[in-house]
């Protein structure tokens, strides 16, 4: 099915960030919708650090449906929505604003879920309940990935981050279950765990490297890498040249994505369109 023309009842949705050029959300929800013949665009608006405010301020009342939020307003959209998600305020942030038609704003966030998604989509038969995992890095991709993984069942999460202060703080916030340490406990973090995660931003251009013993993981362990810029990311590599299985960000760009689509436009995204394909296709250089 093809897209229709831009009408005067046109939906409106999209993400909002800075910088947002490099954003994936318009490609994956645009082919979803010219797929589901849904009368609506999918844009991104970049929206400079002082001017988020403004932003939603202008958009409420449903002049625009909705927005995806990426870095670095997520914490932000959360503050400045009416209501929210137990998950949106267990992760402290919201990647999902709905602009309804009374001016109130309702917050989610399906990070956690994306995160979760790609683990049942790449890792087959994971069970998340089966043992400890380990989460590189204590910013807000830690925050509510590890939130969404005790809600699975995670029975524990061992929270590493370079700054040992804010992974104990984050342990200390959401209490039982979570476990703090610095970088350089990986070894003995490692043992007996059924996954690693990196969310950190180290791995990303300009944002240096991470080096960890993924050695000291069981041969079965799972790696996961929230960056999917490059898709395979050093750690993601190190993991394969060490026959571990693994799990890419864009799998959880993806499977954040489709609730999304949902909460926008009132229906699940048509399963016929591949968009992993049409964004591998983006990625390649
Ligand atoms: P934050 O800025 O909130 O946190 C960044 C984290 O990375 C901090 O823990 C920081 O440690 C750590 N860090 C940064 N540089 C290094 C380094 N060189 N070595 C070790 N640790 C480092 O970012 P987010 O949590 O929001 O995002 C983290 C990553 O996850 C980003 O790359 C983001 O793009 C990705 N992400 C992907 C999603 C997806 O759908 N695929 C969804 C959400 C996030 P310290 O505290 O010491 O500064």
């Amino acid at each position: 099915m093809s897209k229709p023309p831009i009408t005067a009842s046109t939906i409106i949705a999209g993400v909002a960030g800075w910088p947002v050029r490099h954003s994936l959300s318009p490609l994956i929800h645009n082919a979803w919708l010219e797929a589901a013949g849904i009368d609506a665009v999918y844009v991104a608006f970049g929206t400079p650090a002082d001017h988020f405010e403004d932003f939603v301020r202008g958009a409420r009342g449903g002049a625009v449906r909705g927005v995806n939020v990426t870095l670095p307003f997520k914490q932000q959209a959360l503050a400045m929505a009416t209501r929210a998600t137990e998950r949106a305020r267990t992760a402290a942030a919201a990647n999902i604003l709905i602009f309804e038609t009374d001016g109130t704003i309702s917050a989610d966030n399906t990070d956690g879920l994306g995160l979760i998604a790609a683990f049942k989509g790449q890792a087959r038969g994971f069970d998340l309940a089966a043992g400890p995992m380990v989460i590189l890095g204590a910013g807000g991709g830690a925050r509510g990935a590890t939130a969404a993984l005790l809600a699975a069942g995670c029975p524990e999460v061992r929270i590493l981050n370079r700054t040992l202060a804010k992974a104990q703080a984050l342990a200390a916030e959401l209490g039982a279950g979570v476990v703090a340490g610095g970088l350089a406990d990986a070894p003995r973090a490692f043992e007996g765990v059924t996954a690693v995660i990196n969310a950190t931003s180290a791995g990303l251009a300009n944002a240096g490297q991470l080096t960890v013993p993924l050695e000291a993981t069981p041969s079965s362990a799972v790696v996961m890498d929230m960056i999917y810029k490059p898709l395979m990311t050093p750690l993601l590599l190190q993991a394969q040249a060490l026959g571990r299985r693994t799990v890419d960000g864009l799998e959880m760009l993806i499977g954040q994505a489709a609730p999304s689509f949902e909460a926008f436009f009132g229906r699940p995204p048509p399963g016929a369109v591949d968009v992993r394909a049409l964004a591998l296709a983006a990625l390649d250089p």
